[in-house]
């Protein structure tokens, strides 16, 4: 019986060769070679169970906001989780989210209720389970402040809560005791005035508008900012912005985003950061590390 008649009998919703182009925010990547959602608890056990039996490599997806898939696509099970990973539950100033909920959804969410701490999430494009693994943040806020709690499946289907003081975040990434797939989180809000919830939400949108007001697909900031300076204004000061490596481009609008023009692929933009690498490398002696995760072949 072949890969997918196997993962069939596990999870309805499978696709073969299913075009990782049409799931990540760069609409870049060749095609998965098994692509599953899984709805609940039970079929996530039995795909984590069948792919660690088989050794079969897996991939975790998120909405694909901060990815950029390699033109050959990926090997093995790409999993994406869906039904009842979108739960949301509020319990006086705590909201436990599923890790598919979408970011910007669970912000205004709390906001509806009056409760602070997710203002600087409303223009982040992401999935609660993605954000909390690249620990996503903006304007001095991330999300890693604000987790109480974590549940999270291991590799071997086994189900673990992790205390906030079993989880190390760092800019833009995260340490958990255990790996696996992120179920949901719990986080901490405090009570807050509506109109200065949404004051500084609006504010946040406003600075986005201006700075990143970006009509191409991309995958938000490609290199991480470092201490001494800003990353996006560097790559600015070399002269960089504009520059292309087939359908890729250094956006225009915001130096540290990498827009498709339109047909580029994972070669182009991988150029393009070799290409930005090494002139940042050679005029300030600063080599830039990526905050995007690239996966594939
Ligand atoms: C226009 C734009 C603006 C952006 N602005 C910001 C910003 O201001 N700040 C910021 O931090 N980011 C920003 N991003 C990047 C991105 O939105 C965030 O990093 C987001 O949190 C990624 O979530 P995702 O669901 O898309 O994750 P994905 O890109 O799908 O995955 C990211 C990583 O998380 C892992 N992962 C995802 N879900 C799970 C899970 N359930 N369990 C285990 N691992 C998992 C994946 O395997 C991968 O390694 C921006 C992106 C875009 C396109």
């Amino acid at each position: 019986m072949n890969l997918v008649a196997e993962i069939r009998k596990i999870v309805n919703d499978v696709k073969q060769n299913e075009p990782m182009s049409k799931n990540t925010s760069f609409c870049i990547g060749g095609p998965a070679e098994v692509f599953v959602k899984v709805a609940n608890i039970k079929q996530l056990q039995g795909i984590i169970k069948y792919s660690n039996s088989k050794k079969i490599p897996l991939c975790i997806l998120g909405k694909g906001t901060n990815m950029l898939v390699k033109d050959k696509g990926i090997r093995g099970i790409v999993l994406k989780l869906n039904g009842d990973f979108n739960q949301i539950e509020f319990a006086n100033d705590t909201v436990t989210a599923g890790a598919a909920v979408d970011l910007p959804v669970l912000a205004s969410k709390s906001f509806a209720r009056e409760l602070s701490g997710l203002e600087f999430a409303v223009g982040i494009p992401g999935s609660v389970g993605g954000a909390a693994i690249t620990n996503a943040g903006a304007y001095g806020e991330s999300i890693g402040n604000i987790i109480d709690e974590i549940t999270i499946m291991d590799f071997e289907g086994k189900m673990h809560t992790l205390k906030k003081d079993e989880v190390r975040f760092e800019y833009r990434s995260s340490f958990l005791a255990v790996e696996g797939v992120l179920l949901n989180i719990r986080l901490k809000l405090q009570p807050k005035n509506k109109n200065d919830i949404i004051k500084e939400m609006q504010s946040y949108i406003e600075k986005r508008k201006k700075t990143q007001g970006i009509k191409f697909p991309n995958a938000g900031c490609i290199f991480k900012n470092i201490e001494s300076s800003n990353t996006g204004k560097l790559i600015e000061e070399a002269g960089l912005k504009g520059f292309r490596v087939g359908g890729a481009q250094v956006s225009v609008k915001h130096a540290n985003y990498i827009v498709n023009l339109g047909g580029a692929t994972a070669e182009d933009v991988l150029g393009l950061i070799e290409e930005v690498r090494t002139k940042i490398k050679d005029k300030f002696g600063i080599m830039f590390e990526l905050e995007i995760k690239v996966v594939g072949e």
